[in-house]
C-alpha cells in the first residue's frame, strides 16, 4: 500500500495533538510521527512524501499533501531510505585502521596465516582483552555512521550487554520478536540441545561445523525455524576456495534462507545451483579488491536469478559503513545500476534473510527503519550512492533516533543527553540510549580513550571514522 490514501486515522489523530516527543524507554516508545521528504519506496519515489510512525512500526507512506494541515510534522527535506542492512560485518575489528598489504592473496586462508596480519591485525585484536564490549560499542557507532540500522556479525550473546539498544544485532538481538524456539523437531539429541539465539545464524567457517550441529541447521533452516543461515564461503580466487561451495553443497545446506557471504571463487555454473536453490549472495567488493585484486563476478550471479546483496565485511580491508562500500561499488563497477545498489543494501538482503516481512522497505507494517540523507532530490538513488557520512541527516531504528545531523537529533531529542561528533567535517550526534555502553554513563569520547589506550600498548592505534 503506497498511495496518498494510505495514511491512517491513528497518525492523523497523533499528528493533530502536535505529538513529536519521544519516550525513550525501551518498548514505551508509542507516540506517533511523520517525517517529510523525498521517500524511495521499492517500486516509486514519492517527491513531496511523507513517512509516518507510530512505535517501533511505519504506519504509512504517501504524498504529504495527504496529511491534514498542522505543525506537528518533522520537516527534514532529505532523501528517506530504508535502513541499510548489513548481512556481512565483523564489528568488533573495525576498531583497527586499513590494512593495505603489500601483495595479493588467492584465498582467505593466505592472508590469516601471514606474519604481517598477526602483527598489524590478530595481534591487536586479541589484546583488546577487557575492552571487547567497548569495540562492539564502536564498531555499532561506525555501522551506524554508514546508515545501518541492521548488521550481522556481533559478539555472542553472553557479551551481549555490550551493545544492547544500538541497531539492530540479526544474529544475537534482532529485536524482531523472539528467538525461534529452534525447531524442536530438529533436536536429535536431548543431553546436548542446540541453541539459536535469533533468527539469524551467522557462520564463518561452515566447514568446520560438527556433525551435530550441521544436522541440526539443516534442519532448522529447512523447517523455517531459522530464518536464514549466514556462511562465508569461497573467498578469494583459486580452486581451493571454488572447491569449498561443492564441500557445502554436498552437505544439503544450499537451501532457501542460506546466505553465501564472498563467492568470490563461483564460476556461473555454481552460481547456477545457487538461482536454483534460492540461495542468496553478499557482495563485499572493495575488501575483495584488496586482498585478491578482483571481486564477485556479480553478472553471472544475477544472470543465474541469484539475489545479490552488498556490504562492507569489515573496515581494515573493506568499508567503514554500509554507505561507504555502496559509494565504492558506484565508483569502481559501472555496470551496477544506483537503483541496484540501493536494493543490494535494502530490500535483497531482507528478502536473502528472509525478514522481508519486517525489515528492508519503507512499507506499512514494517519496523521504522529508516534514514534521511542530504543530496540531489531529483536523482535520490544516485545521491544515496554518491553520498558521504557527512549527508547522514538522521538514522531512526525501530522509530527511534539514534544518530544524525546535531541540530536534528536537538529537534527530535529535546532534553535527552545525546553525544557530540565530528564526522567528515560535519556535527553529528549520536544517542547511545538505553544501551549497556550508557549504563554506566560513559561517554562515547570515554569508549574511544578507553580503546585508544588498549591498543596504544599493543602498538597499535584507534581507527577513524572514514568519509568513503
Ligand atoms: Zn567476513
Amino acid at each position: 500500500m503506497r498511495s496518498s490514501s494510505c495514511f491512517s486515522q491513528r497518525v492523523r489523530a497523533g499528528a493533530a495533538a502536535g505529538l513529536l516527543m519521544f519516550s525513550l524507554h525501551a518498548g514505551a516508545q508509542t507516540r506517533d510521527w511523520v517525517v517529510t521528504g523525498t521517500i524511495v519506496t521499492a517500486d516509486r519515489v514519492f517527491a513531496d512524501g511523507a513517512l509516518s510512525i507510530s512505535g517501533d512500526k511505519i504506519t504509512a507512506v504517501g504524498e504529504r499533501a495527504a496529511l491534514p494541515g498542522n505543525a506537528a510534522v518533522t520537516k527534514l527535506d532529505g532523501i528517506v531510505l530504508p535502513g541499510f542492512i548489513d548481512l556481512h560485518n565483523h564489528l568488533t575489528w573495525n576498531v583497527h585502521p586499513r590494512w593495505i598489504p603489500n601483495r595479493k592473496f588467492s584465498n582467505r586462508y593466505e592472508w590469516q596465516n601471514t606474519a604481517e596480519y598477526d602483527r598489524v591485525l590478530a595481534g591487536p585484536h586479541a589484546a583488546l582483552g577487557g575492552a571487547i564490549c567497548e569495540a562492539e560499542i564502536f564498531g555499532e557507532v561506525k555501522a551506524l555512521i554508514g546508515g545501518a540500522t541492521s548488521v550481522v556479525g556481533s559478539l555472542t550473546p553472553d557479551k551481549l550487554g555490550c551493545s544492547r539498544g544500538l541497531l539492530r544485532n540479526l544474529d544475537v538481538d534482532s529485536g524482531l520478536g523472539p528467538a525461534p524456539a529452534a525447531g524442536e523437531a530438529c533436536q536429535k539429541n536431548p543431553k546436548a540441545p542446540q541453541a539459536l539465539f535469533d533468527l539469524v545464524v551467522n557462520d564463518v567457517f561452515p566447514l568446520e561445523i560438527d556433525y551435530e550441529r550441521m544436522n541440526f541447521l539443516r534442519c532448522a533452516l529447512g523447517s523455517g525455524a531459522m530464518r536464514s543461515l549466514v556462511v562465508h564461503l569461497s573467498e578469494g580466487a583459486d580452486a581451493s576456495a571454488r572447491r569449498e561451495f561443492r564441500m557445502l553443497n554436498k552437505t544439503g545446506l544450499i537451501m532457501p534462507g542460506l546466505v553465501v557471504v564472498h563467492g568470490t571463487a563461483l564460476r556461473a555454473e555454481d552460481f547456477q545451483v545457487m538461482g536454483e536453490k534460492k540461495a542468496g549472495l553478499v557482495w563485499s567488493p572493495r575488501s575483495n579488491d584488496e586482498l585478491y585484486g578482483e571481486s564477485s563476478n556479480i553478472a553471472a550471479a544475477l544472470q543465474q536469478n541469484v539475489a545479490v546483496a552488498i556490504a562492507p565485511d569489515w573496515s581494515p580491508t573493506g568499508s567503514a559503513g554500509m554507505l561507504q562500500e555502496i559509494g565504492y561499488a558506484g565508483r569502481r563497477y559501472k555496470n551496477v545500476t544506483p537503483e541496484q545498489l540501493i536494493a543490494m543494501g535494502t530490500s535483497a538482503p531482507a528478502r536473502m534473510a528472509r525478514l522481508d516481512d519486517r525489515i528492508g522497505a519503507l512499507a506499512p507494517g514494517l519496523m521504522a527503519d529508516f534514514i534521511v540523507l542530504h543530496g540531489d532530490k531529483d536523482k535520490p538513488h544516485l545521491a544515496a550512492v554518491r553520498a558521504t557520512p557527512a549527508d547522514v541527516q538522521l538514522v531512526v531504528v525501530g522509530g527511534r533516533p539514534m544518530y544524525g545531523d546535531a541540530p536534528v537529533m536537538a529537534r527530535l531529542l529535546p532534553g535527552v543527553k545525546l553525544e557530540s561528533l565530528v564526522v567528515c567535517g560535519a556535527k553529528k550526534s549520536l544517542y547511545l540510549g538505553d544501551s549497556a555502553a550508557a549504563a554506566p554513563r560513559r561517554s562515547f569520547a570515554d569508549i574511544q580513550s578507553k580503546l585508544a589506550a588498549v591498543l596504544a600498548k599493543a602498538g597499535a592505534s584507534l581507527a577513524g571514522f572514514e568519509c568513503n
